[in-house]
C-alpha cells in the first residue's frame, strides 16, 4: 500500500519535506556579551607599523613573561600530576584537602572558616556566576547592583541570567569609594544582592574598615546579601591594608570570590573559590544547598589545580607575595610619575591590584570627540594601547595595566607624552 504512494507524497505525509531547519540562540546565549570586545572590536585599531604595540589592556600577568608562578606552584602541580591521584573525579563542591586548605588560606584578622563553608569553582568567574545564580531569580524581577566603573563580568552573568542590572557610583575623588547615598538609593524590593569589588579592578582601590563598615550597615539595614569579589585580596600596597568584608563585624550574610588567578600568577588554571560567611544564618540551609547544586552543572572543578591547592596556599612564601607587591608597587610610581608630568592627563595612584586609571581631560583635546576617539588615534599614531573606560561603564577615563616590564611602561608613557604633547590645547 505504502509502496504505490508516490515519494514526494510520502515524504510530505511524514512531514520531512516542507520543514526548514529553525535552530536559534537562546535568549541566555544571545544576552551573554563581552562587554570588553563589543567596544574594542568597534574600534578600528591599526597600529603605527613602525612602533612595536605595547599592551596596557590586558588584565593577564603572565602575557609579558615577566611575572611568573612561585616555584612551589609549578612543583605542587607538577606533583599532582606525577602523583597520579588527582586523575578522577571528585565532589563537585571540591576535596576535603582543598576545600580545607583554602578555609585555612582565608582565616585571618579573627576570620575562622571551615572546609565546609568553601566550594571550589573553575575561576573566579565561575564562583561569582553561581553566587549570582544562587541569589537573584529572574522569575521574580530579582536584580543585582554592581560597581561603576566596574568589572563587566557581573553585568555578562546577570543579564545572560536575564537578571536586572543596576549600578552604584565610586567616587574617584574619594579614593574611588562607594557614593554609599547613591548605592542605597539603588536598593528596592527586588534586590537580590549587592556585589562589592575590593581590592578594584579597574580602579585598583582598596577599602579601609570604616569605608566597609559603611557599606554592610547598608546592606545589613535593608537585609541585602553582599558579593564580595575580593580576587585581589593581599595583593595591596606597601602602605595599604587589605581588609576582608568577612572580618567586619557586622550581621550579614556575604559570599566571598576568590582564586589562583591574579595573586599566583596562574589565571588559566582556573581554580577560583567561594567562601560562605553567614554570621546570621541567613544562608542555612538554602542558599549552601543551592550553590551545592548548582556546583554539579560542571562536575567540580580541575582536579590537577585542586590536587595542588593545599601546597600551593601553604609553601608559597611570604617572600613570593611581598615580591609580586613591590613590582608592581615601583611599576605604579613610575607610571605614575610619568603621567603626573603630561598635560591633560590625570592619573589615580592606585592602592593595589595590577591597575591604574587615568582620566582623559578631554576639554585638552578638541581633535578628539570621545575617549574612544583618543584611544584609537594613540593606538594608530603611537601603537600604545589601554581599556577605554567605556569598558568599565564610565567614559574619559582608560585603564592602564601595570604589570608588564617597567621598560616598556616607561616607553609607553614616552610615548603618551608626545601624543598629548600634540594635541593638548
Ligand atoms: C580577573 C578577575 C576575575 C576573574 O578571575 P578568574 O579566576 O580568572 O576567573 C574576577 N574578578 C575580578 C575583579 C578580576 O579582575
Amino acid at each position: 500500500m505504502l509502496d504505490s504512494l508516490p515519494k514526494d507524497k510520502s515524504l510530505a505525509a511524514n512531514g520531512c519535506e516542507d520543514k526548514t531547519w529553525k535552530v536559534v540562540a537562546s535568549s541566555a546565549a544571545k544576552n551573554c556579551k563581552n562587554y570588553i570586545r563589543d567596544i574594542v572590536d568597534n574600534l578600528a585599531l591599526e597600529p603605527n607599523r613602525d612602533k612595536a604595540v605595547i599592551a596596557l589592556s590586558l588584565g593577564d600577568p603572565t602575557v609579558y613573561g615577566n611575572l611568573k608562578p612561585s616555584p612551589e606552584t609549578v612543583q605542587a602541580i607538577l606533583e599532582a600530576v606525577q602523583g597520579g591521584v588527582c586523575n578522577g573525579y571528585g565532589p563537585c563542591v571540591g576535596t576535603d584537602g582543598a576545600r580545607k586548605a583554602v578555609a585555612n588560606y582565608l582565616s585571618f584578622d579573627g576570620v575562622n572558616f571551615e572546609a565546609k563553608d568553601v566550594i571550589l569553582c573553575s575561576g573566579c568567574s565561575s564562583s561569582l556566576d553561581l553566587c549570582v545564580t544562587v541569589l537573584a531569580d529572574p522569575n521574580k524581577g530579582h536584580n543585582i547592583i554592581i560597581p561603576k566603573p566596574g568589572f563587566p563580568i557581573y553585568r555578562t552573568l546577570a543579564e545572560s541570567l536575564g537578571v536586572e542590572v543596576k549600578t552604584y557610583n565610586l567616587l574617584p575623588e574619594e579614593g574611588w569609594n562607594i557614593d554609599l547615598l547613591h548605592l542605597e538609593a539603588q536598593i528596592d524590593d527586588n534586590t537580590a544582592a549587592i556585589v562589592v569589588n575590593n581590592p578594584s579592578n579597574p580602579c585598583g582601590s582598596v577599602f579601609d574598615e570604616s569605608h566597609l563598615k559603611d557599606i554592610l550597615e547598608i546592606a545589613s539595614k535593608h537585609k541585602i546579601p553582599i558579593i564580595a569579589d575580593e580576587i585581589y585580596e593581599r595583593l595591596v600596597f606597601p602602605e595599604t591594608r587589605f581588609v576582608s568584608a568577612a572580618s567586619i563585624d557586622a550581621d550579614v550574610p556575604i559570599l566571598i570570590c576568590g582564586g589562583l588567578a591574579k595573586r599566583f600568577l596562574v589565571p588559566g588554571w582556573r581554580m577560583g573559590w567561594i567562601v560562605i560567611h553567614d554570621p546570621v544564618g541567613a544562608f542555612d540551609p538554602d542558599i549552601r544547598k543551592g550553590l551545592a547544586s548548582l556546583s554539579q552543572k560542571t562536575i567540580g572543578s580541575n582536579s590537577l589545580a585542586q590536587g595542588a591547592l593545599p601546597a600551593i596556599l601553604k609553601l608559597t612564601p611570604q617572600s613570593f607575595y611581598d615580591d609580586l607587591v613591590n613590582i608592581l608597587y615601583d611599576n605604579a610610581k613610575l607610571t605614575f610619575e610619568a603621567l603626573s608630568n603630561i598635560a591633560g592627563l590625570v592619573p589615580y595612584m592606585p592602592e593595589g591590584t595590577m591597575y591604574m586609571m587615568v582620566k582623559i581631560e578631554l576639554e585638552h583635546f578638541p581633535e578628539f570627540h570621545s575617549g574612544l576617539d583618543f584611544m584609537q588615534r594613540l593606538m594608530e599614531e603611537e601603537s600604545v594601547f589601554c581599556l577605554p573606560g567605556e569598558c568599565f561603564g564610565i567614559s574619559e577615563f582608560m585603564r592602564l595595566v601595570i604589570t608588564i616590564p617597567s621598560e616598556l611602561i616607561q616607553e609607553a608613557c614616552n610615548r603618551m607624552s608626545e601624543f598629548c604633547g600634540r594635541y593638548y590645547t
